[in-house]
This record gives C-alpha cells, sequence and structure tokens, in this order.
C-alpha cells in the first residue's frame, strides 16, 4: 500500500457515521459491550494476569500445573467460575493463601466453580490453583506429536485452543472477551527447544535432563491465542523492522522453511503498512508441526503449521505447492491483526476473523504474486460457499452460537468463503482506498479489544462516507445467496435490461430422502451491489445498488449485457432468453472470469432445478481447449462430481466416456512432459487432467501412469514432483497386491510428511476391497499419524469406492477410533463421511447414528450432511438419466 493512503486515513471525517447510523437500515446488531457480549461465564471477576507454570511428563502424558492468576472482582463474591475440561484441581486459593476454596467441576459446562468461605471484596485479587491436565494424542488443548526420522521416532509437543482448548491444558477464563497477559514457564528436556507467545527470557537446568524455560509475558489477548510447543526443534530466524521472524521445524528441515520465512518478512511489511498499526509483538514463530491438526492457527507470535502447508523443499515439491504455503501464511498472518490484536467478542462473529483473512490472504497474492490469479484460480471457493448457503441448513455467517462444539461447526465453508466475498464485494463498492481507511480506523480504534460486526461497518461507513451497514447486514445477518433474474428487451435501437431480486435456493425435491419436509424457503431480499455492463466495456462501470427490482439502459438492441462483471458480486443470475442468447455468442468476447462466471452459474442453476443438465452440457462444449485452467477446473469438478454420483448406475459408462472426450483433447495438447514444471497453468493443469482422466477410466493415461511409477522406482528424477501426486494416485486406484505393498513400503520409508501423506492417501485409494481392508485395519495401529486417520478412511469411500466397507468398519470399530480422534470423530467425520453415500438408508442411519446427534455441533453438522445426501439422491434422479439422454442423442443415438 502507498504512502499516500496513509495519509489520507489520518484525516477521516468521523461525523459521517453519524448521518447513515440514523437513516435506513440499521443492523440488528449493536456495537460491542463486554457486559451484553454472548458468552456462558459469569462477568463478575475477570482475569488481568495469568502466571502459569507447567511440567510436561512425555511418557506418562500427563501435565502438572501451577498457576497464579490476578483477577480484578466487579462484584463482591463467594463464588468464581472459569473453564476447565479433564483438568483436576487441588491446592485453590486466594490472596496469599488466605482462603482456600471449595472446588466443583461440571463436565457438561467445562467449568470448574470455586466457592471461598468469605465474600471476595470488590477490586484486585490474586487466585492460586493448583492442577493437573493432560497430553492429548488428538491435536486439542496440549498434544503429542510422534514423527519418524532419521534417528527412529520422536515425540515433540504443540498446542491448539481454537475455539475452546485452552480449559484443557490450564483452569482459565475461556471466552474471547476475557482478554488478559499470560506469562508462561514450562520444564522440558534438556535437548529440547521450547516456543511460546513471545521469547524466552530465561532457560536454567533443573536436573540432569530437564531444564525450565521462561516466557516473556504475553500483551493482552484472548485464551485461545496462547501457545505452546516443544521438541528437538531448530530454528531459521530472518529480522524485519524489529521484529524477529523465525520457522521453527523438527531438525534436520529447517531450510525448507525459507520460502515461508522470506515472505513471512515481505507480508509483515506489507500488512504493516495496510493496517496501520504495527505487529505489536517482538517475535513471530512459524512453527511446522509434522502432524497435529491438518490446517494452521493463529496463535499470537507462534502460528503453528501442519508441516506439509509451511515447508517447501524443492527436491520433493511442485514449484506450484508455494502458491499454497503463501496463501495458508497470508491467511494466518493476516490474523495477527484481525482476530489476535481486534477479536471477536464472541464466536457468533468468528466471521470477522475468518472472512477478513481469508480475502486478504488473496489480496495479498494478487499484490506480491499477480501471475498466480488467485481470485480467478480460487473461484471454487466462492462456489462452495453459495452451493452451502443456497440450502435449508445454511446459516447466516453471523449467527447465535450456543457453546464450544457450536462454535466447532461454524468454521464452515459459509463462515470462511461467503465472509470472504462479501468483503471483496464491499471493498470493490466502496473503493479499495476507502476500504483501507475504514480498517485502519477500525485498527486503531480497537487494539487489545473485542468487536462486534457493527464495529466494522460503522468504521466503514465513516471512512468511505457510503452506507455500508444495510448492504452488509442483508448478507451477515440472513443466511441465503441473492438470484439476480436479468432480461433485456429492445427499445427501437437501443436496449432496457430489467433486473429482479429473487432467492437462489437449492433444496432436494420432496420425494428424495430426508426432503420429506422439503419446501420453497422463506423470501428474503439483500441490497446488492451490482457491476452489470457490456462486455466490451473500456471503463468497469461503477456498481450499482439493487434493492428489489430496476430498470437500465443497456446498449443497442442484441448487445451482450452481462451481470456481475468481474465476477466480483456474492449472488446467481438467471438470464431472460434474449440476454442469455446474446451472451452464449459472445462467450469467445468475454474475460476469463466473467467466463467462468457465467459457466459456473449454469451449472448452479442446474443444481437448482431451474435450468435442465443439457444447458450446461452444451455450453461447455463451447470452451476452447486452450480456455484459461479456471474454467476447465470447472468443468473437470463437475464432470468428476457426476461421476461419483453415477457410482453403481447404468449411466456411468457412457458418462464417463464422455468426459473423456471431452477432456482428453486438452490433455494431448499439453502432454505428458509439456514445457517442464514450472509454476504456471499448464503445469497446474495437466496434473488435475491426468487425474481426472485416469479416474475416468483412461487406459491410456492409467498405463502411462504405472509405467512412470516404475521408472520412478528406478529413478526418481524421471518423476517431475508436479506429477506425483497424480501418478501415484492412479497406480493406488489400480493397485494389486504388489503395487499396494510398494506403497506402503514407501510411506513407511519416508522422513517427509508430504510424501508420507501421498503414498498413504494413494494406498487408502485402492479399489479392491480386500486391500482396502488391510488399509482400515492400518488406521487401528499406532502406524498412521493420527491427523490422517479420519482422511484415510474417507479415502477408502471416496477414491476407493467403498464407502460401505469403510462405513461398517467405522461403526464396528468405533471406539477405539474415537478415543484417539478425539471429540470431533464422532460429529465432524461422521458428518463428513456420510456425504460419500446419496441414498436414503445411509441417510437414515446417520439420522440414528448417536454419537453424531450427541452434541449441538454435531446435529448441525449431521443435519448438513443429511442435506447434502439428499440433493446428491435428487440430483442423481433428475440428472443422471437426462444427461445419458443427451449424450446419446449427440452419439447420434449410439452409447
Ligand atoms: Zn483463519
Amino acid at each position: 500500500m502507498s504512502p499516500a493512503l496513509r495519509n489520507l486515513a489520518a484525516g477521516m471525517v468521523a461525523t459521517i457515521v453519524l448521518v447513515f447510523s440514523l437513516s435506513g437500515h440499521a443492523a440488528a446488531e449493536s456495537t460491542y459491550s463486554f457486559d451484553t457480549t454472548p458468552g456462558k461465564l459469569p462477568k463478575a471477576v475477570i482475569p488481568v494476569h495469568y502466571a502459569i507454570e507447567l511440567t510436561p511428563d512425555l511418557k506418562s502424558l500427563g501435565i502438572a500445573g501451577v498457576e497464579v492468576v490476578d483477577i480484578e472482582v466487579r462484584e463482591p463474591t463467594t463464588r468464581l467460575v472459569l473453564n476447565a475440561v479433564d483438568i483436576t484441581l487441588s491446592a485453590v486459593s486466594i490472596d496469599d493463601e488466605a482462603q482456600a476454596a471449595e472446588i466443583a467441576l461440571d463436565a457438561a459446562t467445562e467449568t470448574a466453580t470455586l466457592t471461598f468461605p468469605k465474600m471476595l471484596a470488590a477490586g484486585p485479587h490474586r487466585l492460586r490453583i493448583g492442577f493437573a491436565a493432560r497430553i492429548n494424542a488428538f491435536a486439542r488443548g496440549l498434544f503429542f506429536v510422534d514423527y519418524p526420522t532419521d534417528n527412529g521416532m520422536k515425540r515433540m509437543l504443540a498446542s491448539h485452543l481454537e475455539p475452546a482448548d485452552a480449559r484443557r491444558i490450564f483452569p482459565c477464563w475461556d471466552e474471547p472477551a476475557f482478554k488478559a497477559t499470560f506469562a508462561l514457564t514450562v520444564t522440558v528436556p534438556r535437548n529440547f527447544l521450547g516456543v511460546g507467545n513471545m521469547p524466552v527470557t530465561r532457560e536454567e537446568p533443573v536436573a540432569p535432563d530437564s531444564k525450565r524455560v521462561a516466557f516473556a509475558p504475553t500483551p493482552k489477548m484472548s485464551s485461545y491465542l496462547f501457545v505452546f510447543a516443544a521438541g528437538e526443534l531448530e530454528r531459521l530466524t530472518a529480522e524485519a523492522d524489529g521484529v524477529t521472524v523465525g520457522v521453527v521445524t523438527t531438525a534436520g528441515k529447517r531450510e525448507q522453511g525459507r520460502f515461508a520465512l522470506d515472505n513471512a518478512v515481505k507480508l509483515l511489511d506489507y500488512y504493516n503498512d495496510y493496517f496501520g498499526v504495527k505487529y505489536p509483538l517482538p517475535k513471530l514463530d512459524l512453527i511446522a508441526v509434522p502432524g497435529g491438526h491438518g490446517g494452521a492457527m493463529e496463535n499470537w507470535g507462534g502460528i503453528i503449521f501442519f508441516e506439509s502447508r509451511l515447508l517447501f523443499d524443492p527436491s520433493t515439491n511442485a514449484d506450484t505447492a508455494r502458491r499454497g504455503v503463501f496463501s495458508i501464511l497470508a491467511h494466518e498472518m493476516a490474523h495477527l491483526w484481525f482476530g489476535d490484536l481486534v477479536t471477536m467478542g464472541w464466536w457468533d462473529n468468528i466471521w470477522l476473523n475468518e472472512g477478513f483473512a481469508s480475502w486478504m490472504q488473496v489480496k495479498a497474492a494478487e499484490h506480491f504474486y499477480p501471475q498466480w490469479q488467485t481470485w480467478l484460480n480460487d473461484n471454487s471457493q466462492k462456489q462452495l460457499a453459495m452451493a452451502l448457503d443456497a440450502r435449508r441448513t445454511s446459516h447466516p455467517i453471523q449467527q447465535p452460537v450456543a457453546d464450544q462444539s457450536e462454535a466447532m461447526a461454524t468454521f464452515d465453508g459459509i463462515t470462511y468463503s461467503k465472509g470472504q466475498a462479501l468483503i471483496r464485494m464491499l471493498e470493490n463498492y466502496l473503493g479499495e482506498t476507502a476500504f483501507a481507511n475504514g480498517i485502519r480506523n477500525y485498527m486503531a480504534a480497537h487494539a487489545y479489544g473485542n468487536t462486534t460486526t457493527a464495529d466494522l461497518w460503522q468504521s466503514l461507513e465513516s471512512a468511505a462516507g457510503k452506507p455500508v451497514t444495510g448492504i452488509a447486514a442483508s448478507f451477515t445477518e440472513q443466511d441465503g445467496v441473492p438470484l439476480i433474474v436479468a432480461e433485456t428487451n429492445c427499445d427501437g435501437d437501443t436496449q432496457r435490461m430489467t433486473l429482479r431480486q429473487d432467492r437462489f435456493v437449492i433444496v432436494p425435491a420432496p420425494s428424495s430422502a430426508a426432503g420429506s419436509q422439503a419446501a420453497v424457503l422463506p423470501a428474503r431480499s439483500w441490497q446488492v451491489p451490482i457491476s452489470v455492463g457490456p462486455l466490451r466495456a473500456t471503463q468497469p462501470a461503477e456498481p450499482i445498488l439493487l434493492q428489489g427490482s430496476s430498470e437500465i439502459a443497456a446498449g443497442s438492441c442484441g448487445e451482450a449485457v452481462k451481470v456481475n462483471l468481474d465476477d466480483v458480486g456474492y449472488f446467481r443470475t438467471e438470464y431472460g432468453p434474449n440476454s442469455l442468447k446474446a451472451l452464449a455468442k459472445s462467450l469467445a468476447l468475454m474475460t476469463p472470469s466473467d467466463r467462468l462466471n457465467f459457466v459456473a452459474d449454469s451449472w448452479a442453476l442446474v443444481q437448482a432445478g431451474r435450468a435442465e443438465p443439457q444447458s450446461y452440457l452444451a455450453l461447455i462444449e463451447q470452451i476452447s481447449a486452450d480456455d484459461h485452467r479456471a474454467l476447465w477446473d470447472q468443468v473437470i469438478g463437475t464432470l468428476t462430481w457426476l461421476d461419483r454420483l453415477a457410482r453403481d448406475h447404468g449411466e456411468r459408462p457412457a458418462l464417463q466416456a464422455y468426459a473423456r472426450a471431452r477432456l482428453r483433447p486438452l490433455f494431448d495438447r499439453l502432454g505428458w512432459d509439456g514445457s517442464g514444471s514450472g509454476d504456471d497453468n499448464a503445469t497446474l493443469l495437466r496434473s488435475s487432467l491426468i487425474r481426472a482422466l485416469g479416474d475416468l477410466g483412461d487406459e491410456d493415461i492409467l498405463a502411462e501412469a504405472r509405467r512412470r511409477f516404475a521408472g520412478f522406482l528406478k529413478n526418481p528424477q524421471s518423476l517431475p514432483n508436479a506429477l506425483r501426486d497424480s501418478v501415484t494416485h492412479l497406480v493406488g486406484i489400480g493397485a494389486d497386491r504388489a503395487s499396494y505393498d510398494t506403497l506402503l513400503a514407501l510411506a513407511r520409508k519416508t522422513t517427509v510428511t508430504n510424501e508420507r501423506l501421498r503414498y498413504y492417501y494413494a494406498a487408502a485409494s485402492a479399489r479392491d476391497a480386500t486391500l482396502a481392508r488391510t488399509t482400515l485395519a492400518l488406521t487401528l495401529t499406532d502406524e498412521l499419524p493420527s491427523t490422517i486417520v479420519g482422511g484415510v478412511i474417507y479415502t477408502v469411500g471416496l477414491s476407493g469406492e467403498q464407502p460401505e466397507l469403510a462405513w461398517e468398519f467405522v461403526k464396528a470399530n468405533f471406539d477405539a477410533l474415537a478415543a484417539k480422534q478425539g471429540p470431533s470423530f464422532g460429529d465432524a467425520f461422521i458428518a463428513s463421511f456420510m456425504t460419500n453415500f446419496s441414498d436414503e438408508a445411509h441417510a437414515v442411519e446417520l439420522a440414528h447414528f448417536a454419537p453424531a446427534q450427541a452434541s449441538t455441533g454435531g446435529r448441525v453438522m449431521a443435519a448438513r450432511a443429511l442435506e447434502t445426501i439428499a440433493i446428491a439422491a435428487d440430483l442423481k434422479t433428475r440428472a443422471l438419466p437426462a444427461i445419458d439422454a443427451w449424450i446419446k442423442a449427440r452419439n447420434g443415438g449410439r452409447p
């Protein structure tokens, strides 16, 4: 961002906000207040500072702990209520042991109630708690990870606390509004490197083989941002404007953190400027954990990443893998401000964190790597959000959240990707400069504090001088996707376009599984910023704000006029016959973004039952073989999805033959070897075509993949990194016992995380039932990293096409699997796994599977999965026969 922008921010006029908040569409939500923010804990007592001392035992997996918490009693009380789960408390006293407390733990509310014999007066007190906690095998609270090295298996520790698992490590006020400072001291083995939120201030030996490590106190922050990791780790550092940026890896891997480190330094500078508030901690570590949860977590000062998401090793990673590393890094680092410095008051506003970080990651990618065309190439994220948001089980991106299990369920495609799309649309509407100024005002006003969405809208309105709240609230406070119905009509030589709003809905037909109560969903109306205009406009049109319906001038008679130019809007468009005819003739004149938007909407209208599948198929026949990868990704995604839907159906062979015929010419243009394997669209498209064609049964591709894999075994250099995932996957799906054993042997031999995953997932893709059983049995052993057990079982169902076998296995071994996988196995995993099915019998099974229905969040996720199953079942009956008939007619009656 340019320095000129910063000067503008200084001269903001704050009075405009009053004008807009008095007029029109006031949001139901008010700005943040501690006393009214939702949450479960009483607000009579607040923590100010925690001094925490932990002694984790890597063998017994226990944690001995003591904490001294400076608290502020706001109203006299005898009771303190704070969070604790799977923790035993001992020796609780207050004010220098003057009073000992009675302790009552409540597992259901995850609280500890401490009752003191005498009233605690208002004012500061000091609470002392001795406790014992656990090191978990699953990635919640403090967890351990065992990983292979050239010197045998090693064990390390790491933490993951969002949304509500700090309470698994130490008793605390574990809600985001209770911000406090944290000073940590930990005893670890002498050969361990310990990493916390802040720099180490002191290290001293306490026994021949252990040492005590003390960290500087953090700034005021929410408990879910606390972090601790330790192990035989090493660190690579760089200085960035007074901040030490480090990449922390297991021994021997730090050089693979070079790409992330270099980019973190660049991003820190970019964000310092964009947010107008400098990153306030003295250091930032990026910690690569070879296990743990599959993503990354923005702990302040110590972001934890699943190793293969952070490290980049040119000897095994495709060049294109840098895109993923950059994206996740840019996302997590945006949270250091949006989430860490300024935090949502409660989980009902988690979209503020996630929508914003998801938007910022693409903005940063477009800034540093414009050649990646990230908005265009990552379009499937918005498509996914719109698909979920068109359903009955959608939810507003701001929604009430009852408890921690429900908070967990809000980390979904709607929260992330609808939030991302909404922010993009708003930035486009308000203008880049005004929007950035609003963000700066927001950061400055709320640093170290909490907010609601209303606080953000207020800052943006004030900066932009345009109303924001009404537009934004119509997208955040209600669920659903707007449908803009557009049609042109000639008026002499000129034409007019009518724009009308409806609600875009995908609901199963009443006759299909679980859809008996299906009906059209309630009407909605939005204030939608819409960019609309002719295809070859020299200047982008100023977006219009559509409320209800409108009629606009639309060039000369017959001219193609497109809605949602550049695909910036979060809505679907359905064109009337005149508009559709003009646009369908003008596909080649559209920019790739506009063409993709047109094609993706066309498919969505089929899913919604508003168009016949043939209309989409006819449209994609017009896409040229040299069109943009983003277009072909949409086509590949749709055809492979249909192929999965057709599993066990008579239409499948014809559908597969059609899909192969459609995709094969593209691949033949690119070839196996093409022009190297750089970081470009051709490389990515080649890899996804090989995988898709093989999955669709292209015998040439499958045979060549086997041949190349055999070559790779003799000489690894013979197979470019960019092709390894696809080729290994295809070897996996067709594996016989010998090649299956080879894949497992490779997985067991390597210490490189992404290679281990590649081989295990390829083995799990074997379509042979006996091999699938072997894979499933592996998930009960200690061989697989616990992080991937769910993914491996899921893969047996999806790529291995053995969902029934996998489901029977899960049911038979549920307790053993759940014990190792932790609480989310019963809800999140089961719900997601069951979407491998598209029939009523399995919907009924899910509805009656007790573990999936045991928590609030579980019931939410199960209901969504049931709807996914019902929608797939509906489309299967509706679309597969129509597609089959169309393919046969197209082939002149031949199958
Ligand atoms: Zn995030």
